[in-house]
């Protein structure tokens, strides 16, 4: 630099109107930044680093067009150009310590020392884009920096920078007032003008006197390009902000209100639409999909969404269109209709989702059968949506619904509590007073005709409640810890038919009778049989046990060796049900069972639909080919039998088609009529 003797000071001029834009622009990038900042507190879709880089970058490009709309601000006697490379680079230390400065501050905690960290960064950054904005410039002048004015200008970014994010960080919990976000944004402006200006006192402009200053006029920069460039980059940098914010806003309702694999409405739009509801008219529908552990754990996730989807696809395609699905659990789903006079159309609309739902699933060329029950409660009277809601669950929380495939209407005198009690203090009563008693229903050989055997039915007459189905009951008396010793009563009440038929020389056929889950494995099984054998004298082969898949699947080594222990004391014993569940014969044969119960399910469609037809003859042969005795249970019209017959011979025909379940002087009558 030339001896400063050589040298005219050069006096500039300030706009005070561009100043305040400066200002102004300072303050609105500092409330943009601390806006997107915010967003990295609240749960956001977007990972935090992609808030806190576009706040950082909101930040830097208003540090940097603070600075430059400051410097268009001054006016010099002589002419000035920027170095665009170098002007576009002083941007990169501003939104670097932004970037730094913001995350140092959003990991503190109530210590002062990170905000000092992140003050200095913040400091250090705003001032080196200031020096090498300045270094940018090129003009005819030198230029002298007064070290004393220059530090100070730094202190003064780097007070204010901690000051600032102090003041933000700890008003987090107040950020949703504005007032705190807005005083912030004006002190970190201020902040970021004041170190402009104080940085630019530092500064003396000098010419050297051989340049004649009088011939210049005051150039104000020529900065319409950059000003023009810093606008739009701002008002972009802001439509951006916005914008994301927007979309992030949008996000956050979509996953907190919708389903994500459905893409329905969740439980806490199907909450809101409850409690927010006065109708007096409408109807409550939930489906719940019983197995779907099972089905993820046998055929993993994906699959398990599949069903959920292929599911929903269903209930869609039939619910009346004034009807909202929504998806209220993994398994549950809502089906909530609040118009006048639908309830017909529901009732129909829910049959045709359960009988199609009765298919099996197709996943990827796995055919899998799922069970759904639907419950479904009307509104009337006084009832209110809310009371549909608590009803139809009443209606889930039933023992009784376990594996149901069915529409379930809610009724009071079932579905609740006190029912359940009711039938925990009667059982006792209703074994010792007749209020049980049994029903045989026959099993017919689709060869010879004849009668091959018989099947013990619990039947109990309440004396308030009237029949109850087994159904009903014996889930409750399962869940209660009841059901072993009513078990036991069937077998001596059975065990003491057989011995009066004996007795009467009435020629019988094999007994079944039901034992339920857990009853399967208990020791107490095999010492009450063997008792009531020798006490009634009975033959054990006129003795089946019915056993469900279910029962035993859960302990099959110890199933085994009771199946094993009962077929050696010369018991048949039959697995019912066969085919509701989800477990192959092939492992099912490894219980030595004698007999093979086929579901009513699987005649229902017989013959009217071919593949259910196709389905039904496959399970016959293969359980021939097990050498086990084949029951068909639940055969009711003649079409079933011809189909049955033109399958195979060697078959038992359980069903209406027959008998109804008989008490026993009906049953001697139906038999003496054949
Ligand atoms: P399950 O063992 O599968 O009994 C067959 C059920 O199907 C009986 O219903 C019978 O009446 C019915 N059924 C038979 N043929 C036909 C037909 O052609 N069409 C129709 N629609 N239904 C038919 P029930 O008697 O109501 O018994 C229901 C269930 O209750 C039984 O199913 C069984 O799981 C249980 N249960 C009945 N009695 C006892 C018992 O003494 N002990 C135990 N643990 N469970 C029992
Ligand atoms: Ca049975
Ligand atoms: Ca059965």
């Amino acid at each position: 630099m030339s001896n400063t003797q050589d040298l005219i000071l050069l006096s500039g001029e300030y706009s005070s109107s561009i100043v305040v834009l400066s200002v102004i622009i300072a303050c609105c990038a500092s409330y943009t930044a601390l806006s997107l900042n915010q967003r990295i507190q609240q749960n956001s879709f977007f990972h935090n680093y992609f808030w806190l880089a576009l706040s950082s970058i909101a930040m830097g490009l208003g540090i940097w067009s603070m600075h430059f709309v400051g410097m268009s601000a001054l006016a010099l006697p002589i002419s000035m150009e920027y170095d665009p490379i170098l002007t576009a680079i002083s941007a990169l230390p501003a939104i670097l310590a932004s970037f730094l400065a913001f995350y140092i501050a959003n990991r503190a905690n109530r210590n002062h020392l990170p905000y000092l960290l992140a003050g200095i960064t913040m400091g250090i950054g705003i001032s080196s884009m200031h020096y090498i904005g300045m270094a940018a410039m090129k003009m005819e002048s030198e230029y002298i920096y007064n070290p004393w004015v220059f530090l100070l200008s730094i202190f003064i970014a780097i007070v204010v920078s901690y000051v600032a994010l102090f003041i933000f960080s700890n008003s987090k919990k107040f950020m949703g007032n504005q007032y705190i976000k807005v005083i912030t944004s004006i002190i970190m402006g201020l902040g970021i003008s004041s170190m402009h200006y104080t940085g630019m006192m530092a500064v003396d402009f000098y010419v050297e006197k051989s340049v004649d200053i009088h011939t210049h006029t005051f150039h104000q920069m020529d900065m319409t390009l950059l000003i023009t460039v810093v606008s739009i980059g701002i008002f972009i940098l802001l439509l951006i902000s916005a914008l994301t914010s927007l979309l992030d806003r949008y996000v956050d309702y979509r996953l907190h209100h919708f389903d994500a694999l459905t893409l329905l409405p969740n439980q806490r739009q199907f909450e809101a639409s409850i409690n927010n509801n006065t109708n007096r008219s409408g109807s409550l529908a939930i489906f719940q999909l019983h197995n779907l552990e099972n089905l993820i754990s046998a055929h993993g996730y994906t699959v398990g969404d599949e069903i959920i989807r292929a599911i929903r696809d269903i209930i869609h395609s039939q619910k009346p269109s004034s009807a909202t699905l929504y998806r209220i659990e993994a398994n549950r789903f809502a089906l909530l209709t609040l118009e006048e006079s639908t309830n017909e159309k529901v009732k129909e609309a829910l049959e045709n989702i359960l009988s199609l739902l009765k298919k099996p699933i197709i996943v990827e060329e796995n055919s899998i059968p799922v069970h759904v029950v639907c419950s479904v409660d009307y509104l009337s009277g006084e009832k209110d949506v809310k009371e549909l809601f608590t009803n139809t669950m009443a209606v889930l929380q039933h023992p009784s619904i376990a594996r149901q495939h069915k529409v379930i209407e809610y009724d009071p005198s079932i579905h609740t509590y006190s029912f359940e009690r009711q039938i925990l203090q009667d059982i006792n009563r209703a074994m010792t007073n007749h209020e049980l008693f049994i029903a045989y229903q026959p099993k017919v050989c689709s060869k010879s005709m004849n009668v091959t055997g018989l099947e013990a039915l619990l039947r109990w007459k309440h004396p308030e409640q009237g029949m109850i189905s087994p159904g009903i009951f014996i889930p409750v008396l399962e869940d209660n810890g009841k059901i072993f010793d009513v078990t036991d009563w069937v077998i001596q009440e059975v065990f003491k038919q057989i011995s009066i038929w004996n007795k009467q020389s009435i020629p019988m056929y094999q007994v079944s009778i039901n034992i339920p889950g857990a009853y399967v494995t208990s020791p107490r099984l095999l010492h009450v049989i063997s008792e009531k054998l020798s006490e009634y004298s009975v033959n054990s082969h006129m003795i089946e046990l019915e056993i469900t898949e279910t029962s035993v699947i859960h302990d099959i080594e110890n199933a085994i060796s009771a199946v094993e222990k009962l077929r050696g004391m010369g018991l048949s014993v039959a697995l019912d049900d066969f085919g509701t569940g989800l477990s192959s014969l092939s492992y099912l044969k490894r219980i030595p069972i004698s007999t093979i119960k086929i579901d009513k399910s699987f005649v229902d469609d017989v013959p009217l639909s071919e593949k259910d037809s196709d389905v039904l003859r496959a399970i016959i042969t293969l359980c021939h080919s097990l050498h086990l005795k084949v029951v068909i249970e639940g055969v009711e019209t003649k079409e079933q039998m011809n189909f049955i017959t033109s399958v195979s011979e060697a078959l038992h025909i359980q069903g209406y088609y027959f008998s109804r379940p008989l008490i026993e002087k009906e049953l001697i009558t139906w038999y003496r009529e054949r």
